[in-house]
């Protein structure tokens, strides 16, 4: 498999050199919207360390980024009263992966609304900073 690449657009996100809307952050984990959300507040965990994928990331961190992926997702039933939750997690071009730090799909879902194909449409500022702020305080 390829070696991770520190200028991928996450690593970028997680050293503060590009913007996000972030929604969680500990130790060990980093958490923040997808701007080309699959459904209305679509959350994207990370962790901290360097990881392509979930062929190369330590088991501690893989079962972090896990824990963390399942509070955002009891936090987005709440503050999007939503119906369900996908949890995504796609691993090399073959897997449908994109971005090459791992990262956790954390998707709301509700009745009857099919999700968007991937990287379809890009959510209004004002709208991913509203859901951000609506998320990181449920997560507080
Ligand atoms: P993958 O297929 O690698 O699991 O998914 C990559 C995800 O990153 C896609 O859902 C896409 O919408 C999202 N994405 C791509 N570029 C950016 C970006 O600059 N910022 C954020 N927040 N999400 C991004």
């Amino acid at each position: 498999m390829p070696a991770y690449d520190p200028n991928n657009i996450f690593a970028k996100i997680l050293r503060g050199e590009l913007p996000c809307y972030k929604i969680y952050e500990d130790d060990k984990a980093f958490a923040f919207l997808d701007i080309m959300p699959r459904a209305s507040g679509h959350a994207l965990v990370l962790p901290k360390t360097p990881a392509r994928n979930i062929l190369d990331v330590s088991p501690d961190d893989l079962a972090h980024v896990m824990k963390v992926a399942q509070k955002i997702a009891k936090a987005s039933v709440e503050v999007f009263a939503a119906d369900g939750v996908t949890i995504q997690q796609f691993n090399e071009n073959a897997g449908g992966q994109v971005v090459f730090h791992l990262h956790v799909h954390v998707i709301p879902r509700k009745i009857g609304v099919a999700m968007k194909p991937p990287a379809s449409v890009k959510e209004a500022p004002d709208v991913l900073a509203e859901q951000a702020k609506q998320l990181a305080a449920a997560l507080r």
